[in-house]
């Protein structure tokens, strides 16, 4: 008889922070006061937040001590110096300006790379980094492989790039109208999907014929890297940090959100080989974010941060992280819901379409089925489908993305296995009761990223 072998989470809990639960009445109540969108409840009234893993994750003994070598001067910061010294450590980058977040390096390398008219293709769109690209006067192009549109694909790397797509890109509108192609490592928006070593080798090759840069959005860079490791042949024997040190080396400029892998509650940078990107960004980072020995984030935040970047490449950590996602994931798969396959690194990311196939997309059905998670348990998830892919900045119309979805983001080190067990016995239970959902009516837009304060009400 084969013996079980179970693994667990590579730390135990110091610290514990009770949680509430409402009655099912008082979470109707709420959904209902927030319009319908899981962003505007208050997360006092959520019991398993799984609304995002940003900024969310569970520091470390360590950072929390870091935190106390907080070297708060205005310039200078010895925290500054000790991140510096991680980022070419451990991702390899020459240069680095901090930054609060990721979206605000975003904001700077689109200001210097992109002249208006020019396209920058991707694997895939990001919001914060697309709409900073067209502020730029950019337009993106996806040029991600069709499989990533595809939740039923299995394909084990969704984040590839279709060179096919880029050369004919590059051959309708010239390779001196790219500055750049944008690759992200995972790719959130197709369920956080992997770019392979082999495709991201191809990207490199192909872009550097036509003097074409890399732009890296390296918000995950170390789940991705695990990913490698598992699935790509030749990565086993090596560890994720050598992975993700090889990911950046193929690349020329790097995007940072700190809040996702690297374990923060606050912060992000922008890295660069280029000393005179370095020169311009560290420049405008004066004007956007503050001195750039501390771009907007304090000497402590910048200490938890270079501590979280070593944390992050550890083997028994990314096991822990992703798999947790992965069991997640394997329960809903047992229980025969539709999700996103490949599970993803981050989150499990719910089809919505498949859940309510008698509501159109104009009905937003995963902002419907959010509202429905968080009223059957009080669990948050969040809608990636027709209201987080905005309008069409031409005609006016809603994008329709191919996807409709819901993720459960995990936060990193806060829930337990038995929280998603809890997880996954509720959306079994919205799922029977599917065919009953009505679907929503936008009665509030924002003009930008809409999907973070837009309200509904019930049709
Ligand atoms: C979160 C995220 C960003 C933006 O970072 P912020 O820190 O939220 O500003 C950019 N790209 C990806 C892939 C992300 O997940």
């Amino acid at each position: 008889m084969m013996k079980k072998r179970s693994w667990a989470e590579p730390y135990k809990i110091k610290m514990v922070e009770p949680l509430r639960m409402l009655s099912r009445k008082e979470r109707e109540k709420a959904m209902e006061e927030a319009g319908y969108n899981t962003f505007l409840l208050r997360s006092e009234d959520v019991y398993i937040d799984l609304l995002t893993d940003s900024g969310t994750s569970a520091m470390s003994d360590r950072q929390w001590a870091g935190l106390m070598l907080g070297d708060e001067a205005y310039a200078g910061s010895r925290n500054f110096y000790h991140l510096e010294e991680t980022v070419r450590e451990v991702y390899g980058y020459k240069y680095l300006v901090p930054t609060h977040q990721g979206r605000a390096a975003e904001h700077i390398i689109s200001k210097i790379l992109i002249k208006p008219g020019d396209y920058i293709p991707g694997n895939m769109y990001f919001t914060t980094t697309k709409l900073h690209q067209e502020l730029a006067g950019g337009k993106f192009v996806d040029v991600i492989i069709d499989e990533a549109h595809d939740p039923e694909s299995e394909h084990p790397f969704k984040g590839n790039v279709d060179l096919d797509k880029l050369q004919r890109l590059i051959d309708e509108v010239g390779a001196d109208k790219i500055p750049y192609v944008a690759i992200a490592t995972t790719v959130n928006m197709a369920g956080g999907q992997p770019i392979s070593m082999a495709n991201l080798k191809a990207v490199r090759e192909l872009t550097q014929k036509y003097g074409i840069e890399i732009v890296h959005d390296m918000t995950r860079v170390a789940e991705n890297a695990y990913m490698i490791q598992q699935n790509e042949e030749g990565y086993a024997d090596k560890t994720v940090a050598e992975i993700v040190k090889e990911i950046n080396s193929l690349t020329d400029h790097a995007t940072m959100s700190a809040k996702k892998d690297a374990l923060v509650n606050i912060g992000g940078f922008l890295a660069t080989n280029d000393p005179d990107v370095f020169e311009q960004a560290r420049n405008l980072v004066v004007v956007y974010e503050g001195l750039h020995t501390y771009g907007g984030l304090a000497g402590r935040d910048m200490e938890a941060m270079a501590i979280g970047i070593k944390e992050s490449v550890m083997d028994e950590h990314q096991k822990a992280r992703v798999g947790q996602v992965h069991y997640l994931g394997n329960l809903l798969l047992k229980e025969g819901i539709p999700v996103v396959k490949p599970i993803g690194t981050h989150g499990v990311f719910l089809d919505a379409k498949r859940f309510y196939p008698h509501l159109t997309q104009d009905e937003f059905p995963a902002q419907t089925l959010a509202a429905e998670l968080y009223v059957d348990s009080g669990v948050r998830a969040m809608e990636r489908g027709v209201v987080s892919a905005g309008r069409n900045p031409e005609t006016g119309e809603h994008n329709y993305p191919k996807l409709e979805l819901v993720r459960l983001t995990i936060p990193r080190r806060v829930y337990t296995q038995a929280h998603m067990d809890v997880v996954a016995e509720s959306v079994a239970e919205v799922f029977q009761n599917a065919h009953k959902a009505r679907g929503l009516k936008m009665v509030f837009e924002p003009k930008y990223l809409r999907f973070f304060q837009a309200r509904f009400e019930k049709l």
